[in-house]
């Protein structure tokens, strides 16, 4: 590689530094006819974490890596995963550093960046095709599971996309959204893996130090720069305007300190992740805060993701979200769980939970969870259950907080109906549970190894009733 040019960047950031902003800004002159760029960085380690990404001379986002990677590189027709290939536009580009951490004594730095003339080499290889709108199509209706929250190496995750597609498909999951972190890298090779039976969702999980939110279907950058409860409003309404769904991951995470979801009060968000990795106390207290908010009249959906990083093979799929959807394809999946046709499983093959309504009392079947029924004051409404793969476990139908039927399951194949009168708005849900043992560190909670979004009731208001709201 011919060197057209190469700086050496030496700093320090210090606490009083992350108080003002996460971030700081590394500018760099790129000249004409450059071909690549490599950027390599170390930091004072300690109680520091210091991450990194790239921003072009035209202000567009190249790539991020956290604190994954400590070097990189972006030419015309590769990247590092994690990074935009294209081309090295000449001028200012700016390399984005992220406080994450930052120690009373401050945090030096050391970044070198090299800028080479375009590589003959590198311009062989292959051009990434670009996006199709659609992906593969199945000519019925039915229940496709898959994993919400997996890393590939285009964040911190071990393994490639191949690696991962085949372990996914080997397990029978039917689809895998790429949830790197602040990246969108990852999204260029969804297409090279579709078939009929398995899709990979484009996504981003937006990995901020106040909480982490999964974005799916993106195909632009999401940017993750934000610290207030504003900045994390005009975020979920600008992933809407695009037409994308919004999910708050594991929101009572404490393992880490910036997985904690920290704004509350944000609102028109369409998911919280209850169900993250394989069951603990935090999903526990996840579930009590959907819940509550159920209480309050709102419609979340619940979804599941594995978190998985690729060292941990068992964790893929562990939790797996089942969508009730027409075809197996990025907008027909997201649809359908907007609409909350959704439960989730502790595995692929785990127990099942199919919940149903009658809501006109004709003895069939007219709605399934995530839909609303609306009824007068007074009318039956019958939910039935079909549990499948719980035998010996306990099965739980849950309305405005309250467990309002429990049975043991005793057969592999499970019927369960409950008959109720109407009288106020509300919800019906289910949950197959295990009771831990005595001797069990959380021997206070029960295990959850299924659980089902919402059958939404809705009162008819009378002629002349008064708005009052039931909750
Ligand atoms: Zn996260
Ligand atoms: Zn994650």
């Amino acid at each position: 590689m011919r060197i057209l040019k190469e700086y050496i960047f030496e700093g320090r950031v210090s606490k009083e530094d992350k108080n003002s902003s996460d971030y700081k800004y590394v500018l760099f002159k790129v000249p004409k006819k450059a071909g690549i760029l490599q950027i390599s960085y170390n930091y004072s380690k300690g109680d520091n974490v210091l991450d990194i990404g790239v921003f072009d001379s035209k202000g567009s986002f190249r790539g991020w890596s956290g604190s994954n990677k400590s070097e990189l590189f972006i030419s015309e027709n590769a990247a590092t995963p994690g990074y935009l290939h294209g081309k090295i536009y000449p001028g200012s580009w700016k390399i984005i550093l992220g406080l994450y951490k930052i120690s009373q004594e401050g945090c030096r730095y050391t970044i070198k960046v090299r800028i080479g003339g375009i590589n003959r080499e590198l311009q062989k290889r292959k051009i990434i095709r670009p996006f199709k709108q659609e992906y593969a199509e199945t000519p019925k209706k039915r229940w496709f599971k898959g994993d919400l929250h997996v890393h590939t190496n285009h964040s911190d995750g071990a393994k490639s996309i191949r690696d991962l597609v085949n372990e996914a498909m080997t397990i029978g999951l039917n689809f895998v959204a790429l949830t790197d972190h602040n990246t969108i890298s990852q999204n260029l090779h969804v297409e090279e893996y579709e078939s009929s039976d398995f899709l990979l969702i484009p996504a981003e999980e937006v990995t901020t130090y106040y909480g982490h939110a999964n974005v799916w279907g993106n195909r632009k950058w999401i940017d993750f720069r934000r610290r207030s409860m504003e900045d994390f409003q005009e975020l979920i309404d600008e992933v809407h305007s695009q037409g994308l769904l919004f999910s708050i991951n594991h929101p009572e995470d404490m393992n880490f300190p910036d997985g904690y979801w920290r704004f509350r009060e944000v609102s028109r968000f369409d998911c919280i992740e209850v169900w993250h990795g394989p069951w603990s106390i935090y999903d526990y207290r996840s579930l009590i805060w959907w819940d509550s908010l159920l209480q309050k009249g709102k419609k979340i959906v619940a979804v599941g993701g594995s978190d998985f990083h690729g060292t941990d093979l068992p964790r893929l799929g562990n939790p797996t979200t089942w969508v009730y959807s027409d075809m197996l394809s990025v907008n027909n999946i997201l649809n359908a769980i907007r609409r909350g046709h959704v439960f989730i499983s502790r595995y692929v093959n785990g127990p099942q939970i199919y919940l149903y309504a009658d809501a006109d009392g004709d003895g069939r079947v007219d709605s399934i969870c995530g839909d609303e029924v609306h009824l007068s004051r007074g009318d039956k409404l019958t939910i039935y259950a079909e549990v499948k793969k719980a035998k010996d476990l306990e099965f739980k139908l849950i309305s405005r907080g309250e467990t309002v039927k429990i049975e043991k399951v005793n057969s592999s194949y499970y019927r369960v109906a409950y008959r109720t009168q109407v009288e106020n708005d509300g919800y019906f849900r289910a949950e197959v549970i295990r009771h831990n043992s005595q001797e069990s560190d959380n021997a206070e909670i029960s295990e959850v190894l299924a659980l089902t979004n919402p059958i939404y009731v809705r009162v008819k208001k009378q002629k002349n009733e008064r708005n009052i709201d039931s909750f």
